[in-house]
């Protein structure tokens, strides 16, 4: 690990450009579980029911199901960013990284003080009514109180949704993603499994040009083979803290 370190800042302090991806596995040490991880949701429950119920067609036809499901699994506990998501903004102000493409919809980047975040999943904070010509936006607070299972917009009465990406939607910010990532020289994969498209495209579209990609996850990810530098560990606050540190 130590070595593995040492190239990294090596390569940050080379790169004018270093780009980070993360996945939910930035996430678990500010307290919300991964999906793929071992304690995840597509262990206890079974991966095709997931895709079925936070489904944009599913939503349309049972609000009442998606949201008793949404709520139970998708409503995170108010937490505060971790070790890794300060370090990644400190390294953004300090120039060590351009910008940070996420698949999560916690918000903790960005409330970690990080500022060039493409959050391609969307924001877990924001619900929108769906009524035509309305699409009032609504904090997580509103939903929480209200009195019951699905919410409907305090202007119209319509029924809100979640701001985030369902199966069957498209991914937002898709160009300003693609083209941060391609034009990166240095890309840092952080917390992903890298199963999840098309934010696995992107990366492995990098990998089968250039070679500096650099990936710090819990277990085995889809281009392990790909990586100059495999950083496995759960303590990734520890390891960007020591980057941190040495650059
Ligand atoms: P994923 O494919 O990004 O997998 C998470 C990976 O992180 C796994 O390989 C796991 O072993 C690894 N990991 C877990 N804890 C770690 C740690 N402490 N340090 C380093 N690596 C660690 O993501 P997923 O869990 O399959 O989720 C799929 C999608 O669901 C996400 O892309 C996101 O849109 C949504 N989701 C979001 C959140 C969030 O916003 N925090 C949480 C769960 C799921």
């Amino acid at each position: 690990r130590e070595q593995a370190i040492s190239r990294i800042v090596d390569l940050m302090s080379k790169s004018k450009n270093t780009v980070v991806v993360t996945g939910a596995g930035i996430s678990t040490e500010a307290g919300i579980p991964d999906f793929r991880g071992e304690k995840g949701i597509y262990r206890t429950l079974c991966e095709q029911r997931v895709m079925n119920i936070i489904n944009i067609d599913a939503f349309k036809r049972n609000p009442e199901a998606f949201y008793e499901f949404y709520r139970k699994h998708f409503m995170f506990p108010p937490v505060e960013p971790s070790k890794a998501h300060f370090m990644l903004a400190e390294l953004e102000k300090r120039g060590f990284v351009k910008g940070i493409v996420t698949q999560n919809i916690d918000n903790l980047h960005q409330r970690a003080g990080s500022r060039n975040v493409i959050p391609i999943h969307g924001n877990g904070d924001r619900f929108i009514c769906t009524r035509h010509g309305c699409g009032h936006v609504h904090p997580a607070s509103y939903i929480e109180a209200y009195p019951e299972l699905v919410p409907l917009c305090e202007k119209c009465g319509g029924i809100l949704k979640p701001d985030v990406v369902l199966f069957g939607e498209h991914i937002h910010h898709y160009f300003d993603a693609r083209d941060l990532i391609l034009r990166a020289k240095l890309l840092v994969v952080i917390g992903s499994s890298l199963t999840v498209y098309p934010l696995a495209g992107f990366v492995k579209e990098f990998s089968t040009f250039y070679q500096d990609l650099v990936i710090i996850n819990k277990g085995r990810t889809e281009l392990d083979h790909a990586a100059l530098v495999k950083v496995d560990t759960d303590n990734t606050g520890a390891v960007l803290e020591e980057i941190n540190r040495r650059l």
